[in-house]
């Protein structure tokens, strides 16, 4: 059976449900480990990347993106590395958006730097895509060079205006820094919501190595909760986007301002997603190891059985949760692969 045509409304197989019961209903596609940016938390200064045979192609990614939309994922996230440095990638947006169309899939969407947004906000707009993620952890041009240690804010801020201009709804995900961006967290929320933005912090995770120490880099989101509670009237939402963050509205700018927190306050238990690298491989949980090739059975057929079978196996182990700890005894990361390779 051929995923790539699916009928309006309907998924080919039984949905995906783990071992806890959890629908997988979310998959994350890093499309390429490469960027644009060097970001300090993220990843080292000289990378090695992943050479460029082991990726698979963009038709390839579409059949297996097409084969998880079959298995009744409703909403895909395509990330990277920097996913729209990768060459043609607006084809596989162009490709996915029949999954919209056909009513299979509710959400198509982009997680970026925003260094290319402004040459592509209109065609992901064209493509169904309705709201995106871009990270942005500082307004301060200096501060976002030596963060990205190559990035240019003025271009991710051309970028923003595009895609708002293009219709796109923007949402900004900060990483919060200690010492670094710390005295930045009003004003930027300030930024995003005055803009018509919500913005969304995050807990540096340990994934990969990386030169600096990310126990010098770990601010705890409750403490930026709890001081926050001294400018802002914070009432929790029960909005969930699909994802990890859990929103507060803010009274005094009106605008939504949500946390991820996998550090202080762990979310799997309602984890709902998978990631998929560019070279095929699946990983059940962006905090283990354990992962799942399908790109072997992706190429050993034109069917989509082999495939389909592999990703039904892999969900059967699906584990429980991550156990982040960032600590000084407990030098090396959680995980060896950077946010980069599994897909943020
Ligand atoms: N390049 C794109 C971007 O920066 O938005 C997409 C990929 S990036 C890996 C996705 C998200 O992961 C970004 O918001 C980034 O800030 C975040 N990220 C990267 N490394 C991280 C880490 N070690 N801990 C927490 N967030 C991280
Ligand atoms: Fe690149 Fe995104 Fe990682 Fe920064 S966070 S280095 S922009 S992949």
């Amino acid at each position: 059976m051929i995923a790539s045509d699916i009928a309006p409304g309907k998924t080919l197989e039984p949905s995906l449900v783990d071992p806890f019961g959890r629908g997988v209903s979310y998959l994350r596609v890093s499309v390429t480990d490469r960027c644009d940016f060097r970001c300090v938390y993220c990843m080292s200064e000289d990378m090695t990347f992943l050479p460029k045979r082991d990726l698979l192609t963009l038709e390839e990614l579409d059949r297996l993106c097409s084969a998880f939309v079959g298995l009744g994922v409703r909403k895909l996230r395509i990330t990277g590395g920097e996913p729209l440095v990768r060459r043609n990638i607006m084809s596989l947006f162009e490709g996915m958006k029949r999954h919209l169309d056909s009513g299979a899939l509710d959400e198509l969407t982009v997680t970026t730097n925003g260094s290319q947004l402004a040459k592509y906000a209109t065609q992901l707009a064209a493509c169904g895509v309705r709201r995106i993620n871009v990270s942005m952890d500082t307004l301060d041009p200096d501060k976002f060079r030596k963060i990205t240690r190559w990035g240019d804010l003025n271009r991710v801020i051309e970028g923003i205006d595009a895609a708002q201009a293009a219709g796109l709804s923007v949402k900004i995900n900060a990483v919060a820094l200690k010492g670094v961006n710390e005295d930045e967290i009003i004003p930027m929320i300030e930024w995003a919501h005055g803009r018509g933005m919500d913005f969304t912090l995050i807990e540096v995770m340990p994934l990969g190595e990386i030169e600096p120490d990310r126990i010098d880099q770990f601010l705890s989101l409750s403490q930026v909760r709890a001081s926050l509670m001294d400018r802002f009237t914070l009432t929790d939402l029960p909005d969930r986007t699909g994802g990890p963050a859990r929103y507060v509205r803010l009274e005094e700018t009106g605008g939504r301002l949500g946390f991820i927190t996998p550090l202080t306050h762990n979310f799997c238990e309602s984890c709902n997603r998978v990631r998929l690298t560019c070279t095929g491989t699946l990983y059940m949980c962006l905090g283990q190891e354990d992962a799942a090739d399908l790109r072997a059975p992706l190429r050993a057929s034109e069917s989509d059985e082999p495939v389909i079978a592999a990703i039904r196996e892999a969900i059967t182990r699906k584990p429980k949760g991550h156990d982040f700890v960032i600590e000084r005894a407990r030098s090396r990361p959680a995980v060896g692969r950077h946010m980069s390779v599994t897909g943020g």
